[in-house]
Protein backbone atom coordinates (compact mmCIF):
# COMPACT_ATOMS: atom_id res chain seq x y z
CA UNK A 1 0.00 0.00 0.00
CA UNK A 2 1.24 3.34 -0.90
CA UNK A 3 1.58 6.79 1.62
CA UNK A 4 -1.06 8.25 -0.32
CA UNK A 5 -3.21 4.85 -0.02
CA UNK A 6 -2.58 4.63 3.31
CA UNK A 7 -3.93 8.26 3.93
CA UNK A 8 -7.15 7.45 2.29
CA UNK A 9 -7.94 4.71 4.17
CA UNK A 10 -7.06 6.67 7.28
CA UNK A 11 -9.43 9.59 6.47
CA UNK A 12 -11.58 8.90 3.16
CA UNK A 13 -13.11 11.93 1.10
CA UNK A 14 -15.95 13.28 3.42
CA UNK A 15 -19.37 12.72 1.56
CA UNK A 16 -20.02 16.58 1.87
CA UNK A 17 -17.97 19.62 3.19
CA UNK A 18 -20.03 21.26 5.29
CA UNK A 19 -18.84 22.17 8.61
CA UNK A 20 -18.67 20.15 12.00
CA UNK A 21 -20.37 21.52 15.25
CA UNK A 22 -17.68 23.37 16.96
CA UNK A 23 -18.89 24.77 20.36
CA UNK A 24 -16.61 26.54 22.44
CA UNK A 25 -16.63 24.86 26.23
CA UNK A 26 -18.79 27.29 28.40
CA UNK A 27 -17.51 25.90 31.96
CA UNK A 28 -15.08 28.71 31.54
CA UNK A 29 -17.44 30.73 33.06
CA UNK A 30 -18.98 30.02 36.54
CA UNK A 31 -22.24 31.65 37.03
CA UNK A 32 -23.63 32.60 40.60
CA UNK A 33 -27.00 31.76 41.37
CA UNK A 34 -27.59 35.00 42.34
CA UNK A 35 -26.20 38.47 41.58
CA UNK A 36 -26.67 41.99 44.40
CA UNK A 37 -26.07 45.34 43.16
CA UNK A 38 -22.12 46.51 43.24
CA UNK A 39 -22.04 49.50 45.65
CA UNK A 40 -18.78 50.93 47.67
CA UNK A 41 -16.94 47.98 46.20
CA UNK A 42 -19.31 45.52 48.16
CA UNK A 43 -21.77 43.01 46.72
CA UNK A 44 -25.05 44.33 48.24
CA UNK A 45 -27.91 41.48 48.48
CA UNK A 46 -31.24 43.29 46.70
CA UNK A 47 -34.23 44.21 47.54
CA UNK A 48 -35.71 42.73 44.11
CA UNK A 49 -34.65 40.17 41.34
CA UNK A 50 -35.44 39.14 38.46
CA UNK A 51 -34.53 36.52 35.85
CA UNK A 52 -31.86 36.27 33.33
CA UNK A 53 -32.14 34.12 30.46
CA UNK A 54 -29.82 32.84 27.31
CA UNK A 55 -31.94 34.18 24.37
CA UNK A 56 -30.76 31.18 22.47
CA UNK A 57 -32.65 28.57 24.46
CA UNK A 58 -34.20 30.45 26.94
CA UNK A 59 -32.44 28.64 29.71
CA UNK A 60 -32.75 30.53 32.90
CA UNK A 61 -29.16 31.94 33.94
CA UNK A 62 -29.12 33.65 37.06
CA UNK A 63 -31.04 36.00 39.41
CA UNK A 64 -30.07 39.49 39.20
CA UNK A 65 -31.07 42.39 41.38
CA UNK A 66 -33.81 44.90 40.21
CA UNK A 67 -32.77 48.43 41.63
CA UNK A 68 -34.94 49.72 44.03
CA UNK A 69 -34.63 53.75 44.27
CA UNK A 70 -32.83 53.76 47.93
CA UNK A 71 -30.31 51.09 46.00
CA UNK A 72 -29.64 53.73 43.18
CA UNK A 73 -29.21 56.30 45.90
CA UNK A 74 -27.08 53.80 47.97
CA UNK A 75 -24.56 53.41 44.56
CA UNK A 76 -24.78 57.55 44.00
CA UNK A 77 -23.79 58.51 47.52
CA UNK A 78 -20.99 55.64 47.27
CA UNK A 79 -19.61 56.80 44.02
CA UNK A 80 -19.91 60.34 45.73
CA UNK A 81 -17.75 59.43 48.54
CA UNK A 82 -15.07 57.62 46.65
CA UNK A 83 -14.98 61.18 44.54
CA UNK A 84 -14.29 63.14 47.48
CA UNK A 85 -11.92 61.33 49.40
CA UNK A 86 -9.70 59.86 47.16
CA UNK A 87 -10.54 59.91 43.44
CA UNK A 88 -10.71 63.09 42.48
CA UNK A 89 -6.87 64.00 44.45
CA UNK A 90 -5.20 60.85 43.20
CA UNK A 91 -2.68 61.58 40.78
CA UNK A 92 -3.39 61.27 37.41
CA UNK A 93 -0.66 58.62 36.44
CA UNK A 94 -2.08 56.53 39.34
CA UNK A 95 -5.25 56.69 37.62
CA UNK A 96 -3.66 55.89 34.62
CA UNK A 97 -2.61 52.67 35.89
CA UNK A 98 -6.05 51.74 37.44
CA UNK A 99 -7.17 51.49 33.88
CA UNK A 100 -3.82 50.01 32.12
CA UNK A 101 -4.15 47.34 34.83
CA UNK A 102 -8.24 47.24 33.90
CA UNK A 103 -7.26 46.29 30.64
CA UNK A 104 -4.41 43.77 30.99
CA UNK A 105 -6.82 41.88 33.07
CA UNK A 106 -9.98 42.38 30.16
CA UNK A 107 -7.17 41.09 27.85
CA UNK A 108 -6.15 37.89 30.27
CA UNK A 109 -10.00 36.99 31.11
CA UNK A 110 -10.95 37.37 27.72
CA UNK A 111 -12.53 34.05 26.64
CA UNK A 112 -14.39 34.02 29.96
CA UNK A 113 -15.92 37.24 28.96
CA UNK A 114 -16.42 36.29 25.37
CA UNK A 115 -18.42 33.12 26.32
CA UNK A 116 -20.47 34.86 28.70
CA UNK A 117 -21.45 37.79 26.51
CA UNK A 118 -22.53 34.96 23.59
CA UNK A 119 -24.50 32.99 26.29
CA UNK A 120 -26.50 36.12 28.04
CA UNK A 121 -26.64 38.13 24.97
CA UNK A 122 -26.90 35.75 21.99
CA UNK A 123 -23.92 37.21 19.70
CA UNK A 124 -21.93 34.70 17.56
CA UNK A 125 -18.50 33.55 19.83
CA UNK A 126 -16.50 34.71 16.58
CA UNK A 127 -17.75 38.23 17.10
CA UNK A 128 -17.40 38.48 21.01
CA UNK A 129 -14.26 36.57 20.90
CA UNK A 130 -12.42 38.98 18.10
CA UNK A 131 -14.63 42.02 18.22
CA UNK A 132 -16.12 42.83 21.36
CA UNK A 133 -13.36 41.64 23.99
CA UNK A 134 -10.73 42.99 22.28
CA UNK A 135 -11.91 46.72 21.68
CA UNK A 136 -13.01 46.66 25.46
CA UNK A 137 -9.89 45.70 26.49
CA UNK A 138 -8.16 48.54 23.77
CA UNK A 139 -10.69 51.48 25.19
CA UNK A 140 -9.49 51.02 28.47
CA UNK A 141 -5.50 51.26 27.31
CA UNK A 142 -6.45 53.97 24.75
CA UNK A 143 -8.31 56.26 27.74
CA UNK A 144 -5.16 54.87 30.23
CA UNK A 145 -3.01 56.69 27.78
CA UNK A 146 -4.61 60.16 28.73
CA UNK A 147 -5.38 60.14 31.89
CA UNK A 148 -2.23 61.81 32.94
CA UNK A 149 -1.96 63.88 29.66
CA UNK A 150 -5.21 65.83 30.44
CA UNK A 151 -3.62 69.24 30.06
CA UNK A 152 -2.26 68.53 26.64
CA UNK A 153 -5.11 67.13 25.35
CA UNK A 154 -6.79 70.61 26.48
CA UNK A 155 -4.22 73.08 26.52
CA UNK A 156 -4.44 76.39 28.76
CA UNK A 157 -8.09 74.90 29.52
CA UNK A 158 -7.25 73.38 33.66
CA UNK A 159 -9.79 70.11 32.53
CA UNK A 160 -11.37 69.07 35.70
CA UNK A 161 -13.66 65.90 36.53
CA UNK A 162 -17.13 66.42 37.13
CA UNK A 163 -17.96 64.38 39.82
CA UNK A 164 -20.62 61.55 39.70
CA UNK A 165 -21.26 60.37 35.85
CA UNK A 166 -24.79 58.20 35.79
CA UNK A 167 -24.27 55.88 32.74
CA UNK A 168 -27.13 53.60 31.06
CA UNK A 169 -25.78 51.17 28.15
CA UNK A 170 -27.99 48.70 26.57
CA UNK A 171 -27.73 45.42 25.28
CA UNK A 172 -26.73 44.79 22.11
CA UNK A 173 -22.37 45.28 23.04
CA UNK A 174 -22.81 45.07 26.61
CA UNK A 175 -19.18 44.78 27.84
CA UNK A 176 -17.57 47.45 24.72
CA UNK A 177 -20.37 49.80 25.78
CA UNK A 178 -19.53 49.54 29.35
CA UNK A 179 -16.13 50.20 28.28
CA UNK A 180 -16.72 53.07 25.76
CA UNK A 181 -18.77 55.04 28.99
CA UNK A 182 -16.21 53.84 32.20
CA UNK A 183 -12.77 54.38 30.59
CA UNK A 184 -13.32 57.67 29.51
CA UNK A 185 -15.09 58.90 33.14
CA UNK A 186 -12.24 57.15 35.06
CA UNK A 187 -9.51 58.87 32.98
CA UNK A 188 -10.98 61.81 33.46
CA UNK A 189 -10.87 61.89 37.09
CA UNK A 190 -15.02 60.85 37.88
CA UNK A 191 -16.53 58.26 39.56
CA UNK A 192 -19.59 56.06 37.91
CA UNK A 193 -22.86 54.27 38.60
CA UNK A 194 -23.63 52.02 35.51
CA UNK A 195 -26.92 50.51 34.98
CA UNK A 196 -26.50 47.60 31.99
CA UNK A 197 -29.62 47.10 30.36
CA UNK A 198 -32.40 44.37 31.49
CA UNK A 199 -31.76 41.64 29.25
CA UNK A 200 -27.74 41.71 29.73
CA UNK A 201 -26.62 42.47 33.03
CA UNK A 202 -23.69 39.25 33.46
CA UNK A 203 -20.48 40.64 31.80
CA UNK A 204 -20.94 43.87 33.67
CA UNK A 205 -21.23 41.79 37.23
CA UNK A 206 -18.51 39.92 36.23
CA UNK A 207 -16.86 43.25 35.10
CA UNK A 208 -16.72 43.77 39.24
CA UNK A 209 -14.48 41.24 39.83
CA UNK A 210 -12.01 43.13 37.29
CA UNK A 211 -12.57 46.13 39.63
CA UNK A 212 -11.44 44.26 42.23
CA UNK A 213 -8.50 42.31 41.06
CA UNK A 214 -6.84 45.64 39.39
CA UNK A 215 -8.08 46.96 43.17
CA UNK A 216 -9.50 50.29 42.22
CA UNK A 217 -10.78 52.12 44.92
CA UNK A 218 -13.99 51.15 46.41
CA UNK A 219 -16.84 53.17 45.23
CA UNK A 220 -15.31 54.39 41.81
CA UNK A 221 -17.17 52.22 40.21
CA UNK A 222 -20.73 51.14 40.72
CA UNK A 223 -23.11 48.78 38.91
CA UNK A 224 -26.74 48.42 39.39
CA UNK A 225 -28.72 46.12 37.63
CA UNK A 226 -32.24 45.97 36.78
CA UNK A 227 -34.90 47.50 33.89
CA UNK A 228 -35.96 51.07 32.78
CA UNK A 229 -37.22 52.20 36.40
CA UNK A 230 -33.64 51.63 37.21
CA UNK A 231 -32.56 54.14 34.21
CA UNK A 232 -34.99 56.57 35.83
CA UNK A 233 -33.72 56.69 39.41
CA UNK A 234 -29.91 57.14 37.67
CA UNK A 235 -31.40 60.06 35.42
CA UNK A 236 -33.42 61.81 38.14
CA UNK A 237 -30.72 61.83 41.20
CA UNK A 238 -29.49 65.13 42.47
CA UNK A 239 -26.20 64.09 42.97
CA UNK A 240 -25.40 62.51 38.99
CA UNK A 241 -23.12 65.46 37.89
CA UNK A 242 -23.09 64.05 34.30
CA UNK A 243 -25.52 61.38 32.30
CA UNK A 244 -24.27 59.54 29.21
CA UNK A 245 -26.71 57.10 28.20
CA UNK A 246 -26.65 54.98 24.39
CA UNK A 247 -29.99 53.18 23.38
CA UNK A 248 -33.34 54.33 21.78
CA UNK A 249 -34.53 57.47 20.09
CA UNK A 250 -37.74 57.15 22.26
CA UNK A 251 -35.98 57.20 25.98
CA UNK A 252 -32.71 59.78 25.00
CA UNK A 253 -35.85 62.53 24.52
CA UNK A 254 -37.49 61.47 27.23
CA UNK A 255 -34.36 61.96 29.25
CA UNK A 256 -33.19 64.95 27.81
CA UNK A 257 -36.92 66.42 28.52
CA UNK A 258 -36.42 65.09 32.33
CA UNK A 259 -32.53 66.61 32.71
CA UNK A 260 -33.82 70.19 30.44
CA UNK A 261 -32.56 73.02 32.82
CA UNK A 262 -31.12 71.12 35.37
CA UNK A 263 -27.42 71.95 34.55
CA UNK A 264 -26.13 68.09 34.20
CA UNK A 265 -24.26 67.33 31.61
CA UNK A 266 -25.88 64.83 28.87
CA UNK A 267 -24.42 62.62 26.07
CA UNK A 268 -26.67 60.67 23.87
CA UNK A 269 -26.12 58.09 21.28
CA UNK A 270 -29.06 57.21 20.13
CA UNK A 271 -30.52 55.21 17.09
CA UNK A 272 -29.31 54.96 13.26
CA UNK A 273 -30.65 54.49 9.66
CA UNK A 274 -27.72 54.35 8.01
CA UNK A 275 -27.02 54.60 4.36
CA UNK A 276 -24.49 52.18 2.91
CA UNK A 277 -24.06 53.29 -0.54
CA UNK A 278 -22.62 51.25 -3.80
CA UNK A 279 -21.44 52.57 -6.63
CA UNK A 280 -20.69 51.27 -10.31
CA UNK A 281 -17.03 51.09 -10.01
CA UNK A 282 -16.82 49.52 -6.28
CA UNK A 283 -15.53 46.20 -6.64
CA UNK A 284 -18.41 44.06 -6.23
CA UNK A 285 -17.11 41.24 -4.35
CA UNK A 286 -15.94 42.91 -1.45
CA UNK A 287 -18.57 45.07 -1.13
CA UNK A 288 -21.26 42.19 -0.84
CA UNK A 289 -18.95 41.16 1.95
CA UNK A 290 -18.77 45.13 3.41
CA UNK A 291 -23.16 44.95 2.92
CA UNK A 292 -22.69 41.43 4.68
CA UNK A 293 -20.79 42.94 7.87
CA UNK A 294 -22.88 46.24 7.46
CA UNK A 295 -26.28 44.96 8.55
CA UNK A 296 -26.18 40.82 9.77
CA UNK A 297 -22.98 41.66 12.56
CA UNK A 298 -24.78 41.36 15.53
CA UNK A 299 -27.47 40.36 14.37
CA UNK A 300 -28.71 43.88 12.78
CA UNK A 301 -28.47 44.86 16.30
CA UNK A 302 -26.27 48.00 16.16
CA UNK A 303 -26.73 51.59 16.09
CA UNK A 304 -24.50 52.50 12.96
CA UNK A 305 -26.12 49.00 11.28
CA UNK A 306 -25.65 49.70 7.06
CA UNK A 307 -29.49 48.63 7.06
CA UNK A 308 -30.36 51.38 3.83
CA UNK A 309 -28.17 49.46 1.15
CA UNK A 310 -28.32 52.32 -2.18
CA UNK A 311 -27.32 50.28 -4.92
CA UNK A 312 -26.27 52.51 -7.94
CA UNK A 313 -29.06 51.33 -10.83
CA UNK A 314 -26.83 50.01 -13.71
CA UNK A 315 -24.70 47.27 -10.91
CA UNK A 316 -28.40 46.58 -9.02
CA UNK A 317 -28.90 43.20 -10.62
CA UNK A 318 -25.36 41.49 -9.83
CA UNK A 319 -25.37 43.26 -6.76
CA UNK A 320 -28.80 41.57 -5.52
CA UNK A 321 -27.79 38.59 -7.25
CA UNK A 322 -24.35 38.24 -5.08
CA UNK A 323 -25.80 39.22 -2.18
CA UNK A 324 -28.68 36.68 -1.86
CA UNK A 325 -26.03 33.87 -3.21
CA UNK A 326 -23.68 35.00 -0.47
CA UNK A 327 -26.77 35.03 1.96
CA UNK A 328 -27.11 31.41 1.55
CA UNK A 329 -23.53 30.60 2.67
CA UNK A 330 -24.37 32.33 6.10
CA UNK A 331 -24.97 29.93 8.92
CA UNK A 332 -27.41 30.61 11.73
CA UNK A 333 -27.80 29.37 14.95
CA UNK A 334 -25.76 28.43 18.40
CA UNK A 335 -24.02 31.49 19.33
CA UNK A 336 -21.51 29.34 21.01
CA UNK A 337 -20.14 27.67 18.19
CA UNK A 338 -17.44 28.72 16.42
CA UNK A 339 -18.38 28.45 13.37
CA UNK A 340 -21.93 30.77 13.76
CA UNK A 341 -22.52 33.76 11.42
CA UNK A 342 -25.55 34.98 12.90
CA UNK A 343 -26.52 34.26 16.31
CA UNK A 344 -29.89 34.75 18.65
CA UNK A 345 -31.87 37.65 18.90
CA UNK A 346 -31.58 39.49 22.12
CA UNK A 347 -34.96 39.16 23.40
CA UNK A 348 -39.06 37.99 22.56
CA UNK A 349 -39.88 41.78 23.03
CA UNK A 350 -36.63 42.76 19.96
CA UNK A 351 -38.13 39.98 18.10
CA UNK A 352 -41.55 41.03 17.81
CA UNK A 353 -40.34 44.63 17.18
CA UNK A 354 -38.50 42.95 14.11
CA UNK A 355 -41.53 40.92 13.10
CA UNK A 356 -43.97 43.44 13.54
CA UNK A 357 -41.88 45.82 10.94
CA UNK A 358 -40.80 42.92 8.59
CA UNK A 359 -44.67 42.19 8.04
CA UNK A 360 -45.11 46.05 8.10
CA UNK A 361 -42.79 45.59 5.12
CA UNK A 362 -44.25 43.05 2.70
CA UNK A 363 -47.37 44.59 3.19
CA UNK A 364 -46.57 47.88 1.86
CA UNK A 365 -45.69 45.77 -1.45
CA UNK A 366 -42.17 45.14 -0.59
CA UNK A 367 -40.50 41.71 -2.12
CA UNK A 368 -39.25 40.20 0.66
CA UNK A 369 -36.01 37.04 0.60
CA UNK A 370 -34.78 34.85 3.33
CA UNK A 371 -32.12 32.00 2.78
CA UNK A 372 -33.34 28.14 3.15
CA UNK A 373 -32.05 27.92 6.98
CA UNK A 374 -33.50 26.10 9.76
CA UNK A 375 -33.80 28.00 12.97
CA UNK A 376 -34.06 26.42 16.27
CA UNK A 377 -36.94 25.55 17.74
CA UNK A 378 -36.53 27.30 21.35
CA UNK A 379 -35.01 30.91 21.70
CA UNK A 380 -35.63 33.86 19.77
CA UNK A 381 -34.50 33.62 16.59
CA UNK A 382 -34.52 35.71 13.01
CA UNK A 383 -33.54 34.50 9.51
CA UNK A 384 -30.68 37.12 7.73
CA UNK A 385 -33.38 38.89 5.37
CA UNK A 386 -33.32 41.51 2.54
CA UNK A 387 -36.24 43.26 1.16
CA UNK A 388 -35.90 44.38 -2.83
CA UNK A 389 -38.65 46.69 -4.16
CA UNK A 390 -38.57 49.31 -1.33
CA UNK A 391 -40.02 52.79 -1.87
CA UNK A 392 -38.13 55.47 0.45
CA UNK A 393 -41.58 56.02 2.61
CA UNK A 394 -41.74 52.47 3.70
CA UNK A 395 -41.69 51.86 7.35
CA UNK A 396 -38.66 49.67 6.87
CA UNK A 397 -37.00 52.34 5.11
CA UNK A 398 -37.35 54.55 7.53
CA UNK A 399 -37.52 53.05 10.93
CA UNK A 400 -34.62 51.46 12.94
CA UNK A 401 -35.95 47.88 12.31
CA UNK A 402 -32.26 46.73 14.94
CA UNK A 403 -32.51 42.97 13.39
CA UNK A 404 -31.17 41.18 10.38
CA UNK A 405 -33.09 42.58 7.88
CA UNK A 406 -32.04 44.85 4.80
CA UNK A 407 -33.53 47.30 2.75
CA UNK A 408 -32.30 47.51 -1.10
CA UNK A 409 -32.85 51.28 -3.02
CA UNK A 410 -31.55 52.45 -6.32
CA UNK A 411 -29.95 55.93 -6.83
CA UNK A 412 -28.62 57.04 -10.85
CA UNK A 413 -26.37 59.67 -9.64
CA UNK A 414 -23.94 60.81 -6.97
CA UNK A 415 -25.97 63.88 -5.75
CA UNK A 416 -29.63 61.23 -5.72
CA UNK A 417 -27.46 58.98 -3.62
CA UNK A 418 -26.70 62.02 -0.97
CA UNK A 419 -30.53 62.88 -1.23
CA UNK A 420 -31.92 59.77 -0.07
CA UNK A 421 -28.97 59.14 2.53
CA UNK A 422 -29.61 61.94 4.03
CA UNK A 423 -33.51 61.58 3.80
CA UNK A 424 -33.86 60.23 7.35
CA UNK A 425 -34.29 61.89 10.72
CA UNK A 426 -31.11 59.77 11.99
CA UNK A 427 -27.08 60.66 11.33
CA UNK A 428 -25.20 58.23 12.82
CA UNK A 429 -23.14 56.36 9.69
CA UNK A 430 -22.87 55.94 6.55
CA UNK A 431 -20.67 53.58 4.07
CA UNK A 432 -19.45 54.53 0.67
CA UNK A 433 -17.97 51.71 -1.77
CA UNK A 434 -16.05 53.18 -4.64
CA UNK A 435 -12.58 52.84 -6.37
CA UNK A 436 -12.22 56.90 -6.60
CA UNK A 437 -10.86 58.77 -3.76
CA UNK A 438 -11.99 62.27 -5.25
CA UNK A 439 -16.21 60.35 -5.33
CA UNK A 440 -15.42 58.95 -1.55
CA UNK A 441 -14.38 62.64 -0.42
CA UNK A 442 -17.16 64.36 -2.09
CA UNK A 443 -19.68 62.12 -0.58
CA UNK A 444 -18.51 62.02 2.66
CA UNK A 445 -18.71 65.98 2.61
CA UNK A 446 -22.22 66.08 1.91
CA UNK A 447 -23.53 63.12 4.11
CA UNK A 448 -25.09 63.84 7.39
CA UNK A 449 -23.81 61.48 9.93
CA UNK A 450 -21.16 61.35 12.57
CA UNK A 451 -19.52 58.15 10.71
CA UNK A 452 -18.59 57.37 7.20
CA UNK A 453 -16.31 54.46 6.27
CA UNK A 454 -14.88 54.11 3.05
CA UNK A 455 -14.73 50.42 1.27
CA UNK A 456 -15.10 49.13 4.68
CA UNK A 457 -18.26 49.20 7.48
CA UNK A 458 -18.58 48.77 10.88
CA UNK A 459 -14.63 49.15 11.60
CA UNK A 460 -14.14 51.14 15.76
CA UNK A 461 -11.28 52.10 16.76
CA UNK A 462 -10.83 54.19 20.79
CA UNK A 463 -8.96 56.66 18.91
CA UNK A 464 -11.87 57.52 16.65
CA UNK A 465 -14.73 59.88 17.68
CA UNK A 466 -18.18 57.97 17.12
CA UNK A 467 -21.56 59.83 17.54
CA UNK A 468 -24.49 61.52 15.96
CA UNK A 469 -26.11 64.04 14.12
CA UNK A 470 -30.31 65.04 14.28
CA UNK A 471 -32.24 62.21 16.35
CA UNK A 472 -28.80 59.49 16.49
CA UNK A 473 -28.12 61.93 19.66
CA UNK A 474 -25.36 64.48 20.72
CA UNK A 475 -21.88 64.16 22.19
CA UNK A 476 -19.01 61.94 21.37
CA UNK A 477 -17.51 59.03 22.40
CA UNK A 478 -14.12 57.65 21.66
CA UNK A 479 -10.84 59.95 20.92
CA UNK A 480 -9.70 63.06 22.63
CA UNK A 481 -13.47 64.11 21.98
CA UNK A 482 -14.75 61.60 24.16
CA UNK A 483 -12.63 62.82 27.11
CA UNK A 484 -14.56 66.19 26.89
CA UNK A 485 -18.26 65.46 28.42
CA UNK A 486 -16.32 64.12 31.18
CA UNK A 487 -14.31 67.06 31.98
CA UNK A 488 -15.06 70.73 33.31
CA UNK A 489 -13.00 73.85 32.13
CA UNK A 490 -12.15 77.31 32.07
CA UNK A 491 -14.30 79.58 29.76
CA UNK A 492 -15.80 77.82 27.25
CA UNK A 493 -16.04 74.14 25.88
CA UNK A 494 -14.02 73.44 23.28
CA UNK A 495 -16.59 70.93 21.49
CA UNK A 496 -19.77 72.40 22.53
CA UNK A 497 -21.58 70.90 25.43
P1 LIG B 1 -33.96 51.37 25.51
O1 LIG B 1 -33.61 52.72 25.03
O2 LIG B 1 -35.21 51.18 26.26
O3 LIG B 1 -32.78 50.82 26.47
C1 LIG B 1 -31.50 51.37 26.65
C2 LIG B 1 -31.16 51.44 28.14
O4 LIG B 1 -31.97 52.42 28.79
C3 LIG B 1 -31.42 50.15 28.88
O5 LIG B 1 -30.47 49.99 29.91
C4 LIG B 1 -32.80 50.41 29.45
O6 LIG B 1 -33.17 49.57 30.50
C5 LIG B 1 -32.70 51.85 29.86
N1 LIG B 1 -33.97 52.55 29.98
C6 LIG B 1 -35.20 52.20 29.51
N2 LIG B 1 -36.11 53.14 29.81
C7 LIG B 1 -35.46 54.12 30.46
C8 LIG B 1 -35.85 55.38 31.00
N3 LIG B 1 -37.09 55.82 30.90
N4 LIG B 1 -34.92 56.15 31.60
C9 LIG B 1 -33.64 55.74 31.68
N5 LIG B 1 -33.20 54.55 31.19
C10 LIG B 1 -34.10 53.76 30.58
O7 LIG B 1 -33.89 50.37 24.32
P2 LIG B 1 -34.67 48.99 24.18
O8 LIG B 1 -33.84 47.97 24.82
O9 LIG B 1 -36.07 49.09 24.66
O10 LIG B 1 -34.70 48.81 22.61
C11 LIG B 1 -35.71 49.44 21.84
C12 LIG B 1 -35.18 49.92 20.53
O11 LIG B 1 -34.16 50.87 20.76
C13 LIG B 1 -34.48 48.85 19.71
O12 LIG B 1 -35.39 48.13 18.96
C14 LIG B 1 -33.57 49.69 18.86
O13 LIG B 1 -34.25 50.16 17.75
C15 LIG B 1 -33.19 50.82 19.76
N6 LIG B 1 -31.89 50.62 20.42
C16 LIG B 1 -30.84 51.36 20.00
C17 LIG B 1 -29.60 51.17 20.57
C18 LIG B 1 -28.43 51.95 20.13
O14 LIG B 1 -27.30 51.50 20.34
N7 LIG B 1 -28.59 53.12 19.59
C19 LIG B 1 -29.36 50.16 21.59
C20 LIG B 1 -30.55 49.48 22.02
C21 LIG B 1 -31.75 49.72 21.42
P3 LIG B 1 -33.88 48.18 30.09
O15 LIG B 1 -32.82 47.35 29.50
O16 LIG B 1 -34.32 47.64 31.33
O17 LIG B 1 -34.99 48.52 29.15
Amino acid sequence: MTELERKQERSPVPKDWTYAPAPEARDIVSLRERYGHFIGGEWIEPAETYTTISPADEEPLAEVGQATPEEVAAAVTAARDAFENGWSEISPAERAKYLFRIARVLQERSREFAVLESLNGGKPIKESRDVDLPLSAAHFFYYAGWADKLEYAFPNRRPRPLGVAGQIIPWNFPLLMLAWKIAPALAAGNTVVLKPAETTPLSALLFCDVVRQAELPAGVVNIVTGDGRTGVEIVKSDDVDKVAFTGSTEVGKAIQRELAGSGKKLTLELGGKAANIIFDDAALDQAVEGIINGIYFNQGHVCCAGSRLLVQESIYEPVVEKLKRRLTTLRVGDPLDKNTDVGAINSKQQLEKIEELVSAGAEEGAEIYQPPCRLPEKGYWFAPTVFTNVAQSYRIAQEEIFGPVLSILTFRTPEEAVEKANNTPYGLSAGVWTEKGSRILWMAERLRAGVVWANTYNRFDPSSPFGGYKESGFGREGGRHGLEPYLQFDGSEPFGG
